[in-house]
């Protein structure tokens, strides 16, 4: 049962929205970054490590008991959010970038050999990028990567030519953190199974701005942060399907992923435990385990079309300011507009515009691939979350006109 949504209230739980910046109200268009956190996660967090914190999984006593309780809690809850079918296809790693490795690591280096292929778009992440390239460089396998068009929308037609006997992994973003773009992964992945292939999702885009729903998505592999969704840094997802992560080796070894250790030989245990060896992040972890519940209480489906209309609301104001060039259009977006305005420099762009106590991200957002293949250097992107507003866009809009008239354009 999720509540009428409520942006004036929903913003009253964000304790950051009292900051000033230069003497301004904040104004936060950078939540594609890492997202501003609510009242209850910050207080589950001082509430764990001031009442329930210990080492989990290990410890016979009380403290330990309860914190292990509720961090394994989270990974059912994690488990309800994007509908896996067990919790144990859940993996707590410290945040997309490490999922991704993992899975190149463990998964890919038993699977692939030379000859081989990885399908990605040029509208990655370099986290969608280098763990591949470092596998390629391993095992002799190579990158493919599929176009987008000039808009950022993404063809399947341009994906299904470039699928090969030799493509072993097909791994593309939910959402793309420049252009916005959501892509089809529900076709995507039907096409790597069609073709033999596992399809990897990088989520980190997509689980924070609508519903996921990985048996419906059927892809093998669906990774997010848990910065992104309200909750703290250091601690993600990796979701896995079960026979995938079964038959797959530990990536890392260590304290709390085996069953019987030697000297020279150990047997490993299950999933999830086999993938998380040493301490992990606690309560961090069972904070995101607020953060789940925020959402979910607001409702996902009532975000989605809250940030939405904001989007929509977005690109007509932005439109009004002269000189002002979208970078990714497509009909299918999400979370984030990225622009370039006249001949100001994106850095320049932010930096005058904090002036105004307005953030929002210069640069090349962690993806030069996707820079190069638009010709640009960077860009500048607002991005929106839960606790945004139609006046931030207003804010923006107003203080890029001030920009304009610096840059005398
Ligand atoms: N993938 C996408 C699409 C992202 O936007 C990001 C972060 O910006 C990442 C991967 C990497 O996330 P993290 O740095 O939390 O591991």
């Amino acid at each position: 049962m999720t509540l009428k949504f409520d942006n004036k209230k929903i913003r009253s739980e964000f304790p950051f929205l009292s900051r000033e910046i230069n003497n301004k109200p904040i104004i936060y268009l950078d939540s594609a970054a890492s997202s501003q956190k609510p009242q209850q996660v910050l207080d589950k967090l001082m509430l764990t490590y001031s009442q329930g914190y210990s080492n989990i999984h290990r410890g016979l006593h009380t403290l330990s008991e309860e914190a292990t309780e509720a961090y394994e809690e989270v990974r059912i809850k994690i488990s309800r959010f994007i509908n896996a079918s067990s919790k144990d296809e859940i993996i707590f790693t410290s945040g997309a970038t490490m999922s991704i490795n993992l899975i190149a690591n463990s998964y890919g280096l038993v699977n692939l050999k030379s000859g081989d292929e990885i399908i990605i778009t040029v509208a990655e992440h370099h986290a969608n990028i280098i763990p591949w390239q470092i596998l390629c460089e391993r095992t002799g396998a190579r990158i493919v990567a599929v176009p987008v068009d000039s808009d950022g929308s993404f063809h399947l037609r341009e994906l299904k030519k470039r699928v090969t006997k030799n493509t072993k992994i097909i791994s593309v973003p939910h959402v793309s953190n420049v252009l916005g773009t959501i892509f089809p992964i529900k076709e995507i992945s039907a096409i790597a199974h069609e073709n033999n292939a596992i399809c990897v999702v990088d989520g980190c885009q997509g689980a924070i701005h609508m519903p996921v729903d990985i048996q419906d998505i059927d892809c093998d592999f669906y990774v997010f942060s848990g910065h992104k969704l309200y909750g703290p840094s250091g601690i993600g997802v990796c979701w896995g399907r079960g026979e995938i992560l079964a038959a797959m080796p530990p990536f890392l070894g260590g304290g709390d992923m085996i069953d019987d250790v030697d000297i020279e030989h150990a047997t490993y245990s299950d999933p999830p435990s086999r993938f998380e060896a040493g301490t992990p992040p606690i309560a961090e972890c069972i904070a995101l385990g607020s953060a789940v519940d925020f959402v979910e209480k607001i409702g996902m489906d009532n975000i989605e079309k809250h940030e939405k209309s904001l989007l929509s609301y977005g690109h007509q104001r932005l439109a009004s300011v002269k000189g002002l060039s979208f970078v990714g259009t497509s009909s299918l977006k999400s979370g984030v507009i990225s622009f370039t305005l006249n001949s100001a420099h994106p850095h320049d762009i932010s930096t005058l515009i904090d002036q105004d106590g307005i953030a929002i991200r210069a640069g090349h957002h962690c993806a030069q691939p996707l820079m190069k293949f638009l010709n640009l250097t960077s860009t500048a992107r607002a991005s929106v979350a839960v606790y945004s507003e139609p006046e931030d866009f207003d804010a923006l809009a107003i203080s890029l006109e001030k920009v304009n008239r610096i840059f005398g354009d």
